[in-house]
């Protein structure tokens, strides 16, 4: 992993990979542009080792900064503190509408934005501000890259997609296509040469989960493939290894996901297990990984 995808090793230059232990724990692989700057032999050297074509330039850096995975973090917490109420009103079955009222007391949901609890019936939420801030955190370690924001945007439907999807096994098209546009429009415009193989991916990931799909017993559900599918677009734009990771990933993560469902009773007997976390946590692990 390096400190930013948008390394600047693609604009020319010599750079090198270091290990950096910040304040906060965190061991992240960096890299740091060595020589290029006024005193060759100065700080620059202090870093790592100057490559003998360094020529003249400023001296750039892309560490990782502990501020930025701490200020996505709190953005991913802040984000996640609104979702309950959100994922109450759209915990109905197929086809029905958003509910506009508590399923428990009956009181009325005047919008849907509100922080904390779903309703004041409702017990909070314990895991999904930690969840949250744990994702948007550690996508952040990818470092200040162009594409950042493009994935802290992509956790709000990513995370209200996992947390319905826990909440009554619903992964709803328009959250999908949601997360497809949030996370694909914006990374075609910072990368249009990748805009082939990413729809490329899209399509060849749906067809194989779609594959998966019909076979009996295949445990996938169509909400599954529209997401593996939306997730392998997004994908496509981090290259070809995110997209592997990002397939196989999830089935690695799901066994520890259903031990953790079966032990807190979300999950067992004739309820079928969700996919949809697995495959998201699988996303943010190949972006972050490759
Ligand atoms: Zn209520």
């Amino acid at each position: 992993m390096y400190g930013s995808s948008e390394s600047p090793r693609d604009q020319g230059g010599p750079f090198c990979d270091i290990r950096a232990s910040s304040d906060s724990g965190f061991t992240l692989l960096v890299t740091v542009a060595c020589g290029y700057d006024a005193n060759r032999n100065g700080t620059a050297t202090g870093v790592g080792n100057p490559t003998p074509e360094a020529g003249g330039g400023p001296l750039r850096c892309t560490v990782v900064p502990p501020v930025l995975v701490i200020f996505a973090s709190v953005y991913g917490a802040s984000v996640a503190a609104f979702l309950p109420r959100v994922a109450h009103r759209l915990d109905v079955g197929f086809g029905q509408d958003a509910r506009d009222s508590c399923a428990s007391c009956g009181r009325p949901f005047p919008g849907w934005l509100h922080a904390g609890a779903a309703c004041p019936c409702a017990p909070r939420s314990a895991a999904v501000v930690p969840a949250g801030a744990a994702v948007a955190g550690l996508l952040a370690t990818i470092g200040p890259s162009a594409m950042l924001p493009v994935y802290l945007l992509a956790v709000v439907p990513g995370l209200l997609l996992a947390v319905l999807d826990l909440r009554c096994l619903r992964l709803p098209d328009r959250l999908v296509g949601a997360l497809a546009v949030v996370g694909a429009l914006p990374a075609a415009v910072l990368r249009p040469e990748r805009i082939g193989p990413a729809l490329a991916a899209g399509v060849l990931v749906l067809a194989a989960y779609l594959l998966v799909a019909a076979l009996p017993r295949g445990g996938l559900g169509l909400g599954d493939v529209k997401l593996a599918g939306a997730l392998a677009l997004i994908l496509g734009f981090a290259g070809w290894p995110a997209v592997a990771v990002g397939l196989l990933a999830p089935h690695l993560i799901n066994g520890p996901v259903a031990i953790v469902l079966l032990l807190t009773r979300r999950a067992g007997g004739r309820r079928p297990l969700p996919f949809g976390p697995a495959l998201l946590a699988g996303a943010v692990l190949a972006v972050t990984t490759t």
